[in-house]
């Protein structure tokens, strides 16, 4: 493997190696053939404007061969469920929420019915997610404000989903994207490192992470690039292990070397079906490769 640093024709690889175009991405990935193309070459002549754009458009294109399953990995029946999942998702993980919602939605399965409930028992279901009191609140609070201003119904939007108790402009483009099919960018902590390792942003703030993201790809591949940057994060670009031995767009990434380079080591650190694992969904697509979450209290 040529290394990234190793002077070569320059800029950054602008073919595909084949093995990125595999049917079956998993099997590329595990079979470390993803990653034999060289490498990104930092020159010293800045990119431009111009180059980064076809760059990201490209990690764009892989991303989608290589998670052509990306999807919301919060389990939701309705706009209403995925509006309490994504607020029951502040700091914690997806999978908790997903083990946490079912009996959730049983006992609350309509705004009204949430908006009528005693807080302490609407506590104690939750609490597996943290932060409960606060968040019970919120609950309350959102499914009071649906039932008595938006007829019952989660508004489809963002102006109206922002006035909502606990409702901010990611989860409210959450929804949007994924129960509204209104095409919106989902900043959280995956996205925004990400982007910054791929130089499409210097930004730290979200919303300005969101404009500069926007002013690069058309409105309609908003809400699927946000699920495959996170995907991607979440199984290969970790915080502070990256895989980029593993890593099927290495040869397009400024920030290769920045975790394990080693292919063999860099496979141990790939997660969900990447590693082998399930997935956090305990009810995924049938599209989706990995194993479904275990409920609460099986893991
Ligand atoms: S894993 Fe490494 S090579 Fe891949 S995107 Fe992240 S920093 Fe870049």
């Amino acid at each position: 493997m040529k290394h990234p640093d190793e002077p070569t024709a320059g800029k950054f690889a602008t073919k595909a190696p084949k093995t990125m175009k595999a049917a079956n991405p998993v099997s590329a990935v595990k079979t470390g053939k993803a990653v034999k193309a060289a490498h990104p070459v930092k020159t010293a002549k800045p990119e431009s404007h111009l180059a980064m754009v076809r760059r990201a458009r490209r990690i764009n294109r892989e991303l989608a061969e290589v998670y052509p399953y990306a999807h919301p990995e919060l389990d939701f029946r309705n706009p209403f469920e995925l509006l309490v999942a994504t607020v029951l998702s502040a700091q914690t993980t997806d999978l908790r929420v997903n083990q946490t919602t079912p009996a959730l939605f049983a006992a609350y399965p309509t705004p009204e019915d949430m908006a009528a409930a005693d807080p302490e028992e609407l506590e104690g279901l939750i609490r597996p997610t943290g932060f409960f009191r606060a968040k019970a609140k919120s609950l309350i609070g959102l499914s009071t404000a649906i039932r008595d201003s938006f007829d019952g119904e989660v508004p489809g939007r963002l102006a109206d989903l922002v006035t909502l108790p606990g409702v901010g402009r990611k989860t409210a483009n959450v929804v949007l994207g994924n129960a509204f099919g209104v095409p919106g960018i989902t900043v959280d902590t995956h996205f925004g490192r990400l982007v910054r390792r791929w130089k499409w942003t210097d930004e730290e703030d979200p919303v300005k992470v969101e404009a500069d993201v926007a002013a690069i790809f058309p409105k309609s591949e908003w809400t699927m690039l946000s699920h495959r940057v996170v995907f991607h994060g979440r199984r290969v670009c970790h915080s502070r292990k990256p895989a980029c031995g593993a890593c099927p767009i290495a040869p397009l990434c400024p920030s290769y070397g920045e975790g394990e380079t080693d292919p063999e080591k860099a496979k141990k650190l790939l997660k969900y079906e990447m590693g082998g694992y399930p997935g956090q969904r305990l009810s995924p697509p049938p599209d989706y490769p990995g194993k479904p979450a275990p409920p609460l209290g099986a893991e």
